[in-house]
């Protein structure tokens, strides 16, 4: 803490594996003498930079950029990048922290990054979020290639600010590197699946976690916090496998509709139109609109997915979701829980999904676009998806047996940052100090 001062959210994330990995040092006593952990939660590399940009009438914005480059022991920098006001170093260290692990466990080849801006999408006309995204990566570009650093999009960055950056580091470079982002545009590199790669996943993950212990998503009711691109693909998973969802949100409130949520309205809302959830009520009047994101954990549900931000789970709503009858949560954003909501729903047995392992599906279809670029290939939508499906369920095996082998059968949070953490440690051992 004294060296990574007012950085809550770094100290957070540090916090939950070191604890985790208190019986991986008792077994592997060589990593201590290898300072493993003083390396691992110290990043390669802060960048920060500054971004100008001229808005529509012309008067010149300044916001802040950043890149984390943690981790590269066993592949490239992989992370997306986040716009949005919040952002700033703690919230990026937290989140490029975080990475190393999840995409150990995903099992392809990517180190740990992460990266963003303190900008505000919201209200922005198009030609001023492009403006943003070119100054944005007229600096970033200079740290990124296929091989060194490949970001992506998260919380504000989707297609088309992916579309906007690639365009610009394609003119800097004076090349098509299409590795050099993933969530590309179909029409120039993406990847089929990519897009519902984070939601599905989760939701595969749970579903395995629901196996194991004689449960399923049929007939069982779920709320699903956000209504972004985690959270519009994790519901449609979800109703696949014959759950109702009854409730969603964005950051202004949520819906609950005792029929289910009806997913069309909200992509068009969503994905199309760019309005609030609140106007969902209009086209469902039956449906009920409530000020306020956190009242959606009072919604009594079986199965909660949080797929929104950072700690919207504190002891409080965790308290209410246990005491409604919750068996499960799973994370679909980065985070979502605080250490104490975890903790009560560990002592309360609830299934617990942490995010690291349940969301890693959007990275590792990243590194499938990756693998697509690399060969000059496309594959099909079900391929990708099949694969994705297949890395799921390896996560979900991966942790259980790590948290049986070091004695907290069960705890995935446990299970999940040791067997994401040996890989990587062992690859720095082997590497040697550097
Ligand atoms: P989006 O920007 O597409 O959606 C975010 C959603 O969360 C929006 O509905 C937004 O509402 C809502 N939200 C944001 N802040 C708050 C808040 N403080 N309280 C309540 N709701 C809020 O982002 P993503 O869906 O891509 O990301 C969501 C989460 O998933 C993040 O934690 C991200 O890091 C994580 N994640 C994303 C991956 C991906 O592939 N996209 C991969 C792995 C993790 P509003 O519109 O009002 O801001």
């Amino acid at each position: 803490k004294d060296r990574n001062p007012n950085e809550n959210e770094f100290h957070q994330a540090v916090k939950e594996v070191f604890n985790s990995l208190v019986p991986v040092f008792a077994k592997h006593p060589h990593y201590m003498k290898q300072a493993i952990l003083e390396r691992i939660s110290e990043p390669d590399r802060l960048i920060s930079f500054k971004v100008s940009w001229a808005d529509d009438n012309g008067n010149v914005q300044v916001n802040r950029g950043f890149r984390v480059q943690f981790n590269n022991t066993i592949g490239p920098y992989k992370g997306g990048l986040r716009f949005h006001p919040s952002v700033n170093a703690s919230i990026i260290k937290f989140l490029g922290f975080e990475q190393i692990f999840k995409n150990s466990l995903t099992g392809q080849p990517i180190g740990g990054g992460k990266g963003g801006s303190d900008f505000n999408p919201k209200g922005k006309s198009d030609g001023e979020i492009m403006r943003f995204c070119q100054s944005f990566m007229s600096e970033l570009g200079k740290y990124i290639g296929p091989d060194i650093d490949v970001p992506a999009g998260d919380i504000g960055v989707g297609a088309r600010e992916i579309g906007y950056m690639f365009g610009q580091y394609k003119k800097m470079r004076g090349a098509f590197e299409a590795g050099v982002l993933t969530g590309k545009g179909l029409g120039y590199g993406g990847s089929l699946a990519r897009k519902e790669a984070t939601g599905y996943g989760t939701v595969y993950f749970v579903d395995e976690m629901l196996k194991d212990a004689g449960l399923s998503f049929k007939d069982s009711t779920v709320v699903v916090s956000g209504s972004g691109n985690v959270s519009i693909y994790a519901i449609e998973k979800a109703m696949e496998l014959g759950a109702k969802v009854v409730a969603c949100s964005d950051s202004n409130g949520y819906v609950y509709d005792k029929n289910g949520i009806d997913l069309d309205t909200v992509k068009r809302l969503k994905e199309v139109e760019n309005k609030r959830i609140r106007e969902y009520v209009t086209v469902h009047p039956e449906a009920e609109y409530v000020e306020g994101c956190t009242g959606i954990w009072a919604v009594p549900c079986d199965i909660a997915l949080p797929c929104a931000t950072q700690n919207e789970i504190n002891k409080e709503s965790a308290e209410i979701l246990v005491s409604n009858g919750v068996k499960a949560v799973g994370e679909g954003a980065n985070m979502p829980s605080t250490l104490e909501a975890i903790d009560i729903f560990l002592d309360n047995q609830v299934l617990f999904a942490p995010a690291k392992a349940a969301n890693a599906g959007g990275v590792a279809v990243s590194a499938l676009e990756m693998a697509q670029n690399s060969a000059r290939l496309s594959w099909t939508k079900e391929e990708v998806d099949s694969k994705l499906h297949d890395i799921m369920k390896n996560i979900y095996r991966m942790s259980k047996e790590a948290s049986e082998e070091y004695n907290a059968p069960g705890n995935l949070v446990v299970g999940s940052n040791i067997a994401g953490f040996l890989k990587v440690a062992d690859g720095m051992v082997e590497q040697g100090i550097f």
